[in-house]
């Protein structure tokens, strides 16, 4: 691969560790490459952050011909900056990418450009608790044309972010709604691939959550409104009766890496772990039972984000006492454990920088 580097003149001073919130700081830098079917992918390079130009018939701009990731990179206690499993964020993407007919990256040339934009831009990984350099690489259609077909042109960027962390107040449990009547996505839709028109179509319903007081929705399956998928920007686990349930990736449910990292985090432990369907009945029963015991959400920019109550049908449930239970607290701790390099790494999930 042959990045061309340009570095601006101009570097930025970097921000107060105590002021980041997320996603509103960038980097000095951004990557970025073009692709067209003649060349295929061409021109990698890293410059100056600046605003892009497009061609007001681009394709993403009608069409909605995008796709994103979400990775982050950690400040260790020696000062060296790692990544956690960022070969799974490449295949992810490209599992996107031909969902949505944009052109896929070869995984090794990939790798590369997330290694060297982070290298160049590791100064900017913050290094007070909790904080780190949110990465976002994003890949759009951008023919200018109107015609609607697979796309000829595209591009890839990768923008970082200094975040701070998510829980400055301590780790409290969220209110999340059970939402019946929009639906995320749909067995053979997009549900599975990380584009930003799952997004678009999900606004509404978040929106009408947080008018009523909950942070997020949690949302049932695009058919029958009965079974339980995932959480606004975060997959979902129950703990009931000892068992840990996660809903089973059918198509519609995106296959978070945290998720997975969850999964056998618990497995190597000897928790039973099971992928299967789960309706929204049985998890209103387990509610009124007493036999839910805990409930997670699980994503890169939380990590796990207990739920502390849950409302269906008007409904209003407490989970765990409204605190995080003991199975949420120790995979919380035990992923940040290796994000940040505090803690072993048994699976051999870092990559340092
Ligand atoms: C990114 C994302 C997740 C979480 O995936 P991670 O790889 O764990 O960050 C879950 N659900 C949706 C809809 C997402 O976009």
């Amino acid at each position: 691969m042959d990045i061309k580097i340009t570095k601006t003149a101009a570097p930025a001073a970097k921000p107060d560790p105590s002021t980041l919130g997320f996603g509103r700081i960038f980097t000095d830098h951004m990557f970025v490459m073009d692709f067209n079917r003649e060349q295929g992918w061409h021109d990698a390079r890293i410059v100056p952050f600046e605003r892009l130009s497009i061609h007001p018939a681009s394709t993403v701009l009608h069409y909605g011909s995008e796709i994103f990731e979400g990775l982050k990179a950690y400040r260790r206690d020696d000062g060296k900056v790692q990544l956690f499993r960022p070969m799974e964020n490449i295949r992810r993407m490209n599992n996107s990418a031909e969902r949505l007919c944009l052109p896929q990256i070869p995984e090794e040339d990939a790798f590369e450009i997330l290694k060297t934009f982070v290298s160049v831009e590791q100064d900017w990984t913050p290094s007070a608790p909790g904080t780190s350099l949110y990465l976002r690489p994003f890949m759009f259609g951008n023919d200018e044309t109107l015609g609607v077909h697979a796309v000829h042109n595209a591009t890839f960027l990768i923008i970082a972010s200094p975040v701070g962390s998510y829980y400055k107040e301590g780790i409290n449990p969220v209110r999340i709604m059970i939402e019946d009547e929009d639906v995320r996505a749909v067995r053979g839709g997009t549900g599975y691939a990380k584009c930003g028109g799952n997004y678009a179509a999900s606004n509404r319903a978040g929106e009408r959550a947080e008018q009523k007081g909950y942070s997020q929705v949690l949302w049932l399956d695009g058919v029958e409104r009965k079974y339980i998928e995932e959480v606004g920007a975060m997959n979902v686990m129950f703990k009931i009766s000892g068992e840990i349930v996660t809903p089973k990736l059918t198509g519609s449910i995106l296959p978070g890496i945290t998720r997975k990292s969850c999964i056998e985090i618990l497995k190597k432990e000897g928790y039973t772990v099971s992928e299967r369907l789960l309706s929204v009945d049985e998890l209103e029963k387990a509610m009124e039972n007493g036999t839910l015991e805990e409930a997670w959400g699980c994503g890169t920019a939380a990590v796990v984000s207990p739920i502390g109550e849950l409302c269906y049908k008007d409904q209003v449930f407490t989970v765990c006492g409204g605190k995080i239970g003991p199975v949420t607290q120790h995979l919380y701790d035990t992923l940040t454990g290796i994000q940040w390099g505090k803690t072993p790494d048994p699976f051999g999930w870092t990559v340092e920088i």
